[in-house]
This record gives C-alpha cells, structure tokens and sequence, in this order.
C-alpha cells in the first residue's frame, strides 16, 4: 500500500516519462504537491532506448535511463510523491475525482495529468505472442544482448526499426530488416544509418507470417510472406525484434474520454485539456504526430499550467 501523504491532491499525475515528469517539475515549483503514479514501465519508453541524440542542451547526447533518471530527480527535488502503483480507475462522475488503485487504495484528486504514454505495437501472431520473452522481443536495448554472434531480424521500417537494427549489429552476426513495403518511413538520417551498415540486410515486400521456434530453446526461423507476390519463405534466424509502432495507454479511461479511432486522447485546441474538467492529457498518450521526448516534455509543460491555471479559478 503507497504511503499517500494526504487525502485530497491538487494534482494527481499518471505516467513518469519526459511528459509526466515535466508535468511534475512545473506543478511542483508552483507549490502544488504533486503525486506521480510511475505505471508499469517507470521512466516511459525512454529508459528501452539508448542515446538520445535530438534533446537540446546535450551536445554529446545522453542515454535514455540516464535522462529519465536526472529529470526524476529535478522533479522530487522539488517535492514530487512519487510512487511505483498503478491507477486502476478514475470516477470522474462527482469532483474532486475519486482515484483507484491497483492494491485498492482510494483517494481523491482535484486535477488529473495523464501521461501514460504508449506501448509497443505488435504484429497479432499466435506464434508471436508465444514465443515473446523467448526469442522474441520488442526491445532491442534490453535483449539485444542474448543474440550475441546470432543471426536476428527486426520487423518495422520507421526510426524505432532503424535505430534498433543499428543497435542490434553490436551483438548480431546479422541483423535482416523485415518491411511491406520497398520505401521506408524513417528518417532520412536514420535510414541512411542502416542502409550503409554491412550488417543490416533489408528484405522488402515481406511480412512476417510465423515464427518457428519452441522456447525451451528459442527461435527457429521466420515464414516470411511477400506481400507482392504471396509467396512464403523461410528465414533462418534465432530472434525477432518487432519494432512497428505504438499504441496509447489509455483503456482504463474507455468510455469517460474522448478519444479518436486509435486510442489517443483528444485534447482541445491549443491545450491539453479534455472533455473532462480538470482533466488534462500530454506527451504521447494524445500525440500520435510528434512523439519525440522534447515535444512530450512541452506538452507535460503545458498540462502543468493548464491545471495551475485551473486550480486557481476552483480555489479563487
Ligand atoms: P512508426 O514511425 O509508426 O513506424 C512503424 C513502422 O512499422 C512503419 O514502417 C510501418 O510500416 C510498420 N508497421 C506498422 N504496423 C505493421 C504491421 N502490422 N506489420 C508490419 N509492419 C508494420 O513508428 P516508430 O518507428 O516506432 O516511430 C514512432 C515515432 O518515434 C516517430 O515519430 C519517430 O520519428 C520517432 N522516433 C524517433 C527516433 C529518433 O529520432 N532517434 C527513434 C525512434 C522513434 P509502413 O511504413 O508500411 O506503415
């Protein structure tokens, strides 16, 4: 059971990545006390990532967890409560808003900043889901390390399929990019990356239709199906990145948010408030457009104002 320090907080925040935390350290200078709820992956997709290269102020560039790790740091040095429990539900229906918690403590909340962020996507295989921890992965960062002097492949042709087939050549003997289609979504500067290393093989016009394995001992091969011609093949390699997208962390508020075809919150112009009062959503929980850690930290920026500014009309 989290230890709560009080009963009634101006400023409930679910979500501890750039966004949540950014969320965090503006509401916290603004003497608002602040609780943070870390959701199952502490530190958001940053702390599965390796350099970031693109956050202004770090010439060099600074990995992932290390970002995440001094900016947790800002925020509860200016008292931010944070805390390693999920938010099971949120009862929107009398203010201030009754939270829930996973370990079914209860407590209540004037203001809401969610910033639960995205998971993986993955390709819906059977075969897939079985073998997954087995061979099969969605982070290159934390298992690219088991497929040392192994043949790997990696599915996706955006900048996550990219910067992770580059990653993987430090540990692969091969790392084949499986893609759709012939063009890649990536950015120019990526994809030129993993074009020019001699490690990377691109297979084009394929998709991914079985992965062959037992996970007593890992990944087989893939069946692989061309998406021109429909023809299968085989291809031997002993695991599978799967780096296709996102999808948003928002189910548990299903029904009492508006939200658009894929899941993301919808946020009225020119902030981040939703179609709830004092309920405010940042970073990639609502943006399926930028999703870069500089615009989440933005936009965690600008939920913190909008909820201080709206504190201030309830309070007077
Ligand atoms: P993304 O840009 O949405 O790309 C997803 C890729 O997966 C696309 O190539 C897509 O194919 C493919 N795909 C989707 N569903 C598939 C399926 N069911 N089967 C096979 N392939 C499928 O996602 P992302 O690469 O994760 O990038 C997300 C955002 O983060 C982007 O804005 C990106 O710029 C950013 N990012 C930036 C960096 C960086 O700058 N260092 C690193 C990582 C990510 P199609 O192309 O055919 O649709």
């Amino acid at each position: 059971m989290p230890d709560l320090k009080k009963d009634v907080y101006d400023v409930t925040i679910m979500g501890s990545g750039p966004a949540g935390l950014t969320a965090a350290i503006y509401t916290a200078r603004a003497n608002l006390e602040p609780v943070i709820f870390e959701g199952p992956q502490p530190g958001g997709q940053l702390t599965i990532t390796t350099d970031v290269e693109n956050y202004p102020g770090f010439p060099d560039g600074i990995m992932g967890p290390e970002f995440i790790e001094r900016t947790r740091a800002q925020a509860t040095r200016f008292g931010t409560e944070i805390h390693q429990v999920l938010i099971e539900s949120v009862d929107f229906d009398s203010h201030p808003y009754t939270v829930k918690l996973d370990d079914g403590t209860e407590y209540k909340t004037n203001t809401l900043i969610i910033a639960s962020g995205a998971r993986a996507r993955l390709l819906g295989l059977e075969s897939e889901s079985h073998m997954m921890g087995y061979g099969v992965s969605t982070c290159a960062t934390c298992d690219g390390f088991f497929f040392r002097g192994k043949p790997i492949a990696i599915v996706g042709g955006g900048d996550s399929a990219m910067e992770e087939a580059v990653f993987l050549t430090k540990f692969a003997s091969k790392v084949y990019v499986v893609h759709r289609r012939e063009e890649l979504r990536a950015s120019k500067i990526m994809q030129e990356r993993a074009l020019k290393n001699e490690k990377i093989e691109f297979l084009w016009n394929k998709q991914v239709h079985e992965v062959v394995g037992v996970r007593e001992s890992g990944v087989e091969k893939l069946v692989l199906e061309d998406t021109k011609t429909g023809e299968f093949s085989d291809l031997a390699v002993e695991g599978l990145f799967v780096a296709i997208g996102h999808i948003p962390n928002t189910h548990i508020f299903e029904g009492q948010l508006d939200m658009d075809e894929n899941g993301y919150i919808v946020t009225k112009p020119d902030s981040t408030r939703t179609n709830v009062d004092g309920v405010f959503a940042v970073g990639d929980v609502q943006d399926h457009v930028y999703r870069q850690a500089i615009t989440a930290a933005g936009s965690g920026c600008m939920g913190a104002l909008d909820a201080e500014r709206w504190l201030e009309n309830l309070h007077g």
